[in-house]
């Protein structure tokens, strides 16, 4: 678990909200925005979840106080989403309505697999039919997606667009990285296409190509409104440049003692990764 540990240790600020603080200010340093997310996922009882949901209103209030640029990102299924659907939207409404009170800051819901899609979906539409400032993450891997898209546009949705993080079956999803990447592309050219004062694109991934595609699809959408987002320890270059070609970036900064699935998912999605974790077990 060490050898884990030390790995998971470059995409995760540390244990508390104090060190996932300290990499938000590090981040608006470099004129980069943040958006931090306690780890956790399949919170399964009412105890723990009713304290995440505090610990997320401690942060804004930290974040408000310290005068940080940053927003949260929060997963359904740790304020609630695999107990109970309403109790999970009062959750994410007792955030939102924090969020709201602190400085209008905005309130991001990541999407997990594909259990859990429509019912974030859901979710989503109702939390933002009483705080526009709210966001969705939407995976370029699901089959269904352009369709979630074109029906969440005219709502005056905030969408973030990732190629999805989980493992799903061909029969919903994209599987080769270029039907996934191809996807993206297209998902992201209604985006730029179809959104309109209403909406915000959050173009979130690392792959230069899509960055570079967004690019030309923002210079001919000139009232897109949108912004980079990027991980914690992936690709610092590519955020610097973006910032200093005058591009808003934000990075999502994760912290918590809970870093172990989200590291794993980190770790499958670069080879280099997998054999670096493999090289260190050999060489222990
Ligand atoms: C801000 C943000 C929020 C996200 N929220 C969600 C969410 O709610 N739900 C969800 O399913 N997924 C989420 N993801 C993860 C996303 O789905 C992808 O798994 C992840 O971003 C990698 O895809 P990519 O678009 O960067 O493209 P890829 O093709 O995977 O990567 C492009 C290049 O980026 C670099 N890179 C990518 N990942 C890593 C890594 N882990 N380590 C080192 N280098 C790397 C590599 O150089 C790679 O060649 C989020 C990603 C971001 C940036």
């Amino acid at each position: 678990m060490g050898l884990l540990l030390r790995l998971a240790r470059q995409w995760i600020a540390g244990e508390t909200a104090e060190q996932g603080l300290e990499q938000v200010r590090k981040a608006n340093s470099k004129g980069i925005l943040g958006l931090l997310n306690l780890l956790g996922e399949h919170v399964e009882t009412r105890e723990d979840i009713d304290a995440t949901v505090r610990e997320y209103q401690k942060l804004l209030d930290l974040i408000e106080r310290d005068h940080l640029l940053s927003q949260i990102s929060i997963k359904p299924t740790q304020m609630g989403l695999s107990v109970d659907f309403d109790y999970c939207l009062q959750n994410y409404l007792q955030v939102a309505q924090s969020c709201f009170e602190q400085g209008n800051n905005h309130l991001w819901i990541d999407m997990e697999n594909s259990p859990y899609t429509q019912l974030t979906i859901n979710l989503y539409t109702k939390i933002l039919s009483k705080f526009p400032n709210t966001g969705i993450a939407i995976q370029a891997y699901l089959k269904r997606s352009e369709q979630d898209i074109k029906d969440l546009i005219p709502l005056g949705a905030k969408i973030r667009l990732v190629k999805g993080a989980y493992k799903e079956d061909p029969n919903i999803a994209f599987k080769s990285k270029k039907d996934v990447s191809d996807n993206y592309s297209r998902l992201l050219t209604v985006l730029f296409t179809e959104c309109t004062q209403d909406n915000f694109v959050a173009v979130a991934t690392h792959d230069r190509k899509m960055i570079e595609l967004s690019k030309d699809l923002a210079r001919k959408s000139p009232k897109s409104k949108y912004e980079y987002e990027m991980l914690m320890g992936v690709r610092d270059n590519l955020k610097s440049d973006l910032v200093s070609e005058g591009k808003q970036v934000r990075e999502y900064i994760p912290y918590g003692p809970k870093w172990l699935p989200y590291s794993i998912r980190r770790i499958r999605e670069k080879k280099s990764n997998i054999l670096l974790l493999a090289r260190s077990l050999v060489t222990q």
